[in-house]
């Protein structure tokens, strides 16, 4: 349902989680986080309220500054803390948000667990970080792993995936909103503006079949004929 990262020079866990905050009014039924740490990937999960994350995250001190955050409206599996997002394959290599549906998920998970994939939810969206292990494993460099993922998945969706291997985010949209915030050093990936407006009101908005890798030094927008393009960053007109 609500997504926002962090990727940038200041830490990422405040923003991630006043974030989801911002994306309460829009109904929720979990949330959590995921953060890039210096050996691996955190993630804290729950169903309830943000600010029942809040109590589970009270007493970590976190330097991380790359982070995925969620508000899960279910869809597929009933409102568990393992159904909660975000959703990490089995070795916590990558872990990923999703907003949406993925039509094709029962014949994915199929080939996924004949490949020796072990499942712990009842989410469409779990095959996502599967399938970019999948790819990862195979010996492609994670952006490629990326959308090669994302051109299996049939459906709606707003993703946005953190792996371990590197400082980036990635994300896709195909009929579900993304927007990109737009700070320096710092940039925001939200489905929806009043995520991360504290912080900016520099968006570009991101058009179905996009896939991007931001990273703090800048991002890389492949539009659906895999060609690189440059979005116009607009000033959006709201109060925080
Ligand atoms: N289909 C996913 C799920 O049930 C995502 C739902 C959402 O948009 O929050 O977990």
């Amino acid at each position: 349902c609500g997504i926002i990262a962090h990727v940038g020079d200041g830490r990422a866990l405040d923003p991630l989680v006043t974030g989801l905050e911002k994306l309460e009014y829009r109904g929720y039924d979990s949330a959590g986080i995921a953060v890039k740490n210096g050996t691996g990937l955190d993630v804290w999960k729950c169903s309830g309220q943000v600010s029942d994350l809040k109590e589970t995250i009270a007493n970590v001190e976190s330097e991380a500054r790359i982070g995925i955050g969620h508000t899960r409206w279910s869809t597929h599996g009933p409102p568990t803390d393992e159904n909660a997002h975000p959703h990490t394959d089995q070795t916590d290599r990558v872990a990923a948000v999703h907003n949406g549906i993925i039509e094709n998920y029962e014949a994915l998970k199929a080939k996924l667990i004949d490949e020796g994939y072990e499942f712990t939810s009842d989410t469409d969206t779990e095959v996502i970080p599967n399938l970019v292990d999948y790819y990862l494993e195979r010996g492609n460099e994670p952006l490629a792993a990326f959308q090669h993922t994302v051109n299996e998945l049939e459906g709606s969706y707003a993703i946005a995936v953190v792996v371990d291997e590197n400082d980036s985010i990635y994300a896709a949209r195909q009929g579900s909103p993304l927007v990109l915030g737009v700070e320096a050093n710092t940039y925001f990936l939200a489905s929806d503006v009043p995520a991360f407006l504290d912080h900016t009101d520099n968006v570009v908005y991101l058009e179905d079949g996009d896939t991007i890798e931001v990273r703090a030094d800048g991002v890389n927008i492949v539009d659906d004929n895999d060609q690189s393009v440059q979005r116009e960053v607009e000033q959006v007109d709201w109060q925080p």
